[in-house]
C-alpha cells in the first residue's frame, strides 16, 4: 500500500500508528482536517482481516468527519481511530489506558470518543490517561447517551424535508416507516407521534417493537417489507446501505430522512438515482450530526439545552443544502458536501490551511 499517495488523494494531515507489546494494542489514528478545530472522532475496535483493511477504514471514517463538523457549524475537525483487534474477547483496562497514553501523545490535535466496539466504559478507562476524550457518563462530568439529542436533530431534519418536498409544516396526517427502534429510533418516534404523524415501525429485536407499541397507537411492519411501505417518509435508523441499486427501483416513500450511518451503499450513483426518481434525500451526516453536537459540547462544559439548540439548527442547514442542490442542478449529497467543504476553505484562506493545532483543549470559537 502507497500511504502517502492514499494520504494524499484523501487529503489527510496525519496517520499515527501505535504499538504496545505489554497491552496488545495495535491502533491508529486518523486525522484528515484541523482547518476548523482538533480533530474529534470516535475509536473504533474491529477484528480487521489486514491492516490495510484498517487503513482504509480509518481514513474514510475521519474524512467522514471532517465533512458532518464542517456542516454542524462545529469548530472541529476530522479524526477517527482503530484498534485492531476482538472487541468481545481482547478488551482490558489495559488496553484502553495504552491507547489513551497515546492519544495523549497527541497533544490535542485528536479527541477520542466512543464508536462500534467500544463503549463509556472503555472512554472511562482512556480517560484516567487523558483529557483528550469525550462521550463519557454523566457522573463522571460527561454527557452521557448522546441518542436523545441525535433524534430531536433527525425530527427537525425530517420537519425540513417535509416543508421542501411537501410544503407543510406540520407532520400531522403524514405516513412515516421507521427501521431500528435503538437509542435513536425510539425518541424520534416519540417526537414524530407527538406531531401526529402515522407511524409503521420494525425492529428484528421483538422487545423493541413492543416497547414502542405499548407506548404508541403505531403499525408493526415485519423487517423485510418496511423499506417497501408506500409511505410519505422513509426513516433509516438502524443499519447502513438500506438505499441501494436494487432497493431504490421499490421505494414508494418520497423522502429518505434517518438516522443511519451510510444510508447510501453509494452515495453518488444512489443519490442521482434518488433524485431521477423524485425522492428527497436528507444526507445522513447532516440529518444524524447530533449525537457529534452533543459531544462537542462536552467539550465545553455540557449544557443540554444549548445542545439541543445546536441540533435544531439541523432544520437551517438542511434547507440550505436543498436550496444550493436546485440552485446548481445538483444531488443533496454533493450539495451538503459542497457546503461543507465551503466552510472550511473560507477559513483556511484565512489562517494556513494545514496550521497546527494550538496546544490547548479548548474549541476556538473565532
Ligand atoms: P441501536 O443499536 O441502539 O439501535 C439500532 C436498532 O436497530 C436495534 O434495536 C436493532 O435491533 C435494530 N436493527 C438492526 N438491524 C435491523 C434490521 N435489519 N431491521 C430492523 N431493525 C434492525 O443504535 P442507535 O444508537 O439507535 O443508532 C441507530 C443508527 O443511527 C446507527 O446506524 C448509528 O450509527 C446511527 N447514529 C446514531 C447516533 C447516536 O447518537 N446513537 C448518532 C449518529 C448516527
Amino acid at each position: 500500500m502507497k500511504i502517502f499517495k492514499e494520504l494524499n488523494s484523501r487529503g489527510h494531515e496525519q496517520l499515527s500508528f501505535f504499538n504496545d507489546p505489554y497491552s496488545g494494542l495495535k491502533g491508529i489514528v486518523a486525522i484528515h482536517n484541523t482547518t476548523l478545530g482538533p480533530a474529534l472522532g470516535g475509536c473504533r475496535m474491529w477484528n480487521y482481516k489486514t491492516e490495510e483493511e484498517a487503513i482504509i477504514d480509518v481514513l474514510r471514517l475521519s474524512k467522514g468527519m471532517t465533512y458532518k463538523a464542517s456542516i454542524a457549524g462545529l469548530n472541529l475537525g476530522g479524526g477517527k481511530a482503530v484498534i485492531i483487534g476482538n472487541p468481545k474477547k481482547d478488551k482490558t483496562e489495559k488496553l484502553f489506558r495504552s491507547f489513551g497514553r497515546f492519544v495523549e501523545g497527541l497533544n490535542g490535535r485528536y479527541i477520542t470518543a466512543e464508536d462500534v466496539g467500544t463503549n463509556i466504559q472503555d472512554m472511562e478507562n482512556v480517560k484516567i490517561e487523558t483529557s483528550y476524550v469525550t462521550g463519557i457518563s454523566k457522573s463522571l462530568g460527561g454527557s452521557g447517551d448522546p441518542s436523545p439529542v441525535t433524534a430531536f436533530g433527525v425530527y427537525m431534519g425530517i420537519k425540513a424535508s417535509v416543508k421542501e418536498k411537501l410544503n407543510k409544516n406540520s407532520l400531522k396526517g403524514l405516513k412515516i416507516s421507521v427501521q431500528g427502534l435503538g437509542h435513536v429510533g425510539s425518541h424520534l418516534v416519540s417526537y414524530l407521534y407527538k406531531d401526529g404523524a402515522e407511524l409503521y415501525i420494525t425492529d428484528i429485536d421483538k422487545n423493541r417493537v413492543d416497547f414502542i407499541l405499548n407506548k404508541y397507537e403505531c403499525t408493526y411492519v415485519k423487517p423485510e417489507n418496511i423499506i417497501l411501505q408506500d409511505v410519505d417518509i422513509y426513516a433509516p435508523c438502524a443499519l447502513g446501505a438500506t438505499v441501494n441499486s436494487e432497493t431504490i427501483p421499490q421505494l414508494k416513500c418520497k423522502i429518505i430522512a434517518g438516522a443511519a450511518n451510510n444510508i447510501l451503499h453509494d452515495p453518488l450513483k444512489n443519490s442521482k438515482l434518488l433524485e431521477k426518481n423524485n425522492i428527497l434525500y436528507a444526507p445522513d451526516y447532516v440529518i444524524n450530526a447530533g449525537g457529534l453536537i452533543n459531544v462537542a459540547n462536552e467539550l465545553e462544559g455540557y449544557d443540554k439545552e444549548k445542545a439541543f439548540n445546536s441540533a435544531e439548527k439541523i432544520y437551517d442547514t438542511l434547507m440550505g443544502i436543498f436550496e444550493r442542490a436546485k440552485k446548481e442542478s445538483i444531488t443533496t449529497h454533493s450539495a451538503a458536501a459542497l457546503q461543507a467543504e465551503d466552510r472550511i476553505k473560507k477559513i483556511a484562506t484565512l489562517k494556513s490551511f494545514y496550521l497546527p493545532y494550538k496546544k490547548t483543549f479548548k474549541i476556538r470559537n473565532d
